[in-house]
């Protein structure tokens, strides 16, 4: 899908990419140059043994061919005068005269160096310069020539047992036998010829040369193919593994570093720069398998692409970015280029907040952010830890964003331990109430404010979902929803004249309604506030009113019967019965927030809204949708006519000092629109 982009890198990335690049052309060239060597001994190897067995082919031709001209001379001259008997002793003389003859006539072609002619027994009979005359060899060859076997062989003059005299020029030696009968077996003499080998040896030295000259240039263009196969192959092998090295590096998808990379990195520039550590943060997209879900793989896919690439761009210059896998990222920042680390944290997750468009859609991804300013000499294992420490602590907290602090590791030792700090916080003001406005979708006006509380510990804002389950398990969960309902209250009339005509929401657990003091005690709790008890709304959730049906219309039927409304929380999750539903005291149904961010999305989530709107409508109910998170989950809830929305699109939950300034801003804004 984004072929455009596979390659592209973070800025980070250029510069150990380009390196790894440079090592591997040398490693390649050396690689290269190895296999043209490895390849140049066999061409070698190949040229000597063709160019020895050439010279021996020619040679044995040379041996050959002065066996032939024994075999003429014997067979065709001195044979036909020769009787049938064995020689024995002399020469007989029409043999001498022919031998003399036929030496003067090869001599003189130079075919002939010299010749002797020996008797059955070995004695030398005859000889051309007399030499050897009456001795009888004693050699080998000459009693293999005696046995009926031609010898013919490559030697000197003079080199032989009966010679004597200087080693003489290279000649070819031949004994052949001279046979009365071609099929004896017995020669009846012996004809020794000693055939020059200077004219065989000039035939052999420019055959040689061709044949070198031939084998020379076949040979070279064998290697040069070879070569050019082994060049072409280093090539691919370069290019196979720069291609795995950046894959065991980087992540094709984004294009940027990935979790090995990335640590890899990080871990190289600790130890150059060990007084610089840097700052690492680790980038999470929260409920990114409900994006996927709903706008398919390609679009999650995509939006992921361009969280890197914007989170590349507010990381600052030098800064390392990786995608760590999934949904996640990993920024370091060295130097003091990223300047105070929470405003850095900051502006990643406001950059990654920015809607992203996909499929044509706007998008907006909420991230959690967990960050750590790394101490010296700490290892990259050990950074990277304490950022996902921090991450999973931003998880739980309002701002979804929060600095690694070494209370997080210990924080969740023990529940009890925390139950017993939610204690203490509980008395000691630890405790914080954050508004969420709710606004009718008929005009936009303010209908009320929703109080959220929020735990304030060790410089971090926890949600409640963190610590509410934990309450809720304990009695803790009564003084805390008093405190609740005393501080909104409280809240309500210290805000005056900006919160005119604004109600106020709190929400209540199911141990609440179980207990049946609790309508009392709510009830003096408004009465002491002074604020008009039609002005609060009481949010319980649909499960919670399972849990104890009975005791649950019980307070709610009192707190009802006082002018306050009942809100059925989160309603769609769980499955109340009508019969039940109606048989409540209940003024409002608020719309599962699963079900309306998927009201554009999914056809059955619409038709389960709008028959939920019908619904409550049928039966006298308000309609809230909470959870709206754009301008067109807005509009359609508009168009199915619910009642009243909440959600990030109209308002966050905001610290009480805000409210009166957003409401002006929104006041101003909506009559712009109405006017
Ligand atoms: P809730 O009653 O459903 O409250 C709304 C929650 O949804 C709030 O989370 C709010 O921040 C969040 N929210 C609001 N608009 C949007 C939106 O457009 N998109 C998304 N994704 N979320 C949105 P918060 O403050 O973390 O509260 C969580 C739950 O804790 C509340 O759910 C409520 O059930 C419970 N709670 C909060 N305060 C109290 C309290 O004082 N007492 C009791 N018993 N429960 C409380
Ligand atoms: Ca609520
Ligand atoms: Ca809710």
């Amino acid at each position: 899908m984004h072929a455009f982009s596979r390659h592209s890198r973070s800025p980070g990335a250029d510069i150990s990419h380009m390196r790894s690049a440079a090592q591997g052309h040398t490693s390649a060239s050396k690689l290269f140059l190895m296999y043209a060597a490895a390849t140049l001994v066999p061409v070698l190897a190949v040229g000597v043994l063709l160019a020895i067995s050439y010279r021996q082919h020619v040679e044995r031709g040379g041996v050959a061919e002065a066996r032939s001209q024994a075999a003429l001379l014997s067979d065709d001259v001195i044979r036909p005068v020769l009787g049938r008997e064995p020689l024995n002793g002399s020469v007989p003389a029409a043999v001498d005269s022919l031998l003399d003859a036929a030496f003067a006539r090869a001599t003189a072609d130079q075919r002939l160096a010299r010749m002797r002619l020996r008797d059955a027994t070995g004695l030398v009979i005859w000889s051309d310069d007399g030499s050897g005359l009456g001795t009888s060899g004693g050699d080998d060859e000459v009693d293999e020539a005696l046995e009926g076997d031609a010898v013919g062989k490559l030697t000197r003059l003079n080199v032989d047992a009966g010679d004597t005299g200087p080693a003489g020029p290279r000649v070819v030696e031949v004994y052949y036998p001279i046979k009365s009968q071609p099929d004896d077996e017995k020669p009846i003499g012996v004809l020794e010829m000693y055939v020059p080998y200077a004219p065989i040896e000039a035939d052999v030295a420019s055959g040689l040369r061709r044949t070198y000259l031939v084998l020379g240039v076949g040979l070279a263009f064998l290697w040069l193919v070879l070569a050019l196969i082994s060049a072409s192959t280093t090539k691919r092998l370069r290019r196979q593994s720069d291609r795995l090295a950046y894959l065991a590096h980087y992540d094709d998808a984004s294009g940027l570093l990935n979790r090995v990379g990335f640590a890899d990195k990080v871990a190289h520039r600790l130890a150059i720069t060990p007084e610089q550590p840097p700052a690492v943060a680790l980038v999470n997209v929260s409920r990114f398998r409900d994006v996927n879900d709903a706008l398919g793989r390609d679009s999650g896919d995509e939006i992921l692409f361009q969280l890197g690439r914007r989170l590349v761009a507010a990381a600052g210059d030098n800064a390392i970015v990786g995608r760590m896998g999934g949904d996640e990222f990993g920024i370091a920042c060295f130097a003091h280029n990223c300047g105070d680390i929470e405003g850095w944290a900051t502006r990643l997750q406001a950059a990654a907040s920015e809607p992203i468009e996909a499929a044509g859609v706007p998008v907006l991804v909420e991230v959690a952010v967990g960050f750590h300013r790394a101490e010296p000499n700490q290892s990259v294992d050990t950074v990277l830890t304490r950022a996902d420490v921090a991450l999973v602590h931003a998880k739980s907290t309002v701002d979804r964003r929060a600095r690694y602090s070494p209370s997080f590791e210990r924080s969740d030792a023990s529940s009890l331990a925390l139950l017993a700090r939610l204690r203490d916080s509980l008395g000691n003001g630890g405790l914080e109430l954050h508004y969420q406005p709710k606004t009718s979708l008929r005009d936009g006006g303010v209908e009320s404010v929703e109080a959220l509380v929020r735990w304030r510990l060790d410089d971090t804002l926890l949600s409640p979902g963190v610590f509410l389950p934990l309450a809720e398990q304990t009695a803790l969960v009564h003084p805390l929803t008093d405190w609740v309902a005393r501080e909104a209250l409280r809240q309500l009339a210290s805000w005056g004249e900006a919160a005119a005509g604004v109600g106020m929401a709190i929400n209540v657990s199911a141990r609440n309604v179980s207990d049946p003091a609790f309508a009392d005690r709510l009830l003096r709790i408004v009465a002491d506030s002074a604020v008009d008890p039609r002005l609060l709304t009481v949010e319980i959730t649909e499960t919670a009113l399972l849990a104890d049906p009975d005791a649950a219309r019980k307070s709610l039927s009192g707190i009802h019967e006082a002018g306050m409304s009942i809100s059925i929380d989160d309603f769609g999750q769980g499955q109340t019965s009508l019969a039940y539903l109606a048989s409540l005291p209940v003024d409002e149904l608020k719309i599962d927030r699963a079900f309306v961010a998927q009201v554009c999305d999914d056809s059955t989530q619409d038709a389960i809204v709008r028959s939920v709107i019908q619904l409550g409508h049928s039966l006298g109910l308000r309609v809230v949708a909470e959870g709206i998170e754009d301008e067109r989950t807005l509009d359609r809830l508009i168009d199915l006519e619910a009642d009243v929305g909440q959600g990030f699109y109209i308002a966050r939950p905001m610290r009480p000092d805000r409210f009166a300034d957003w409401r002006e801003d929104h006041d101003r804004a909506r009559l712009r629109v109405v006017g």
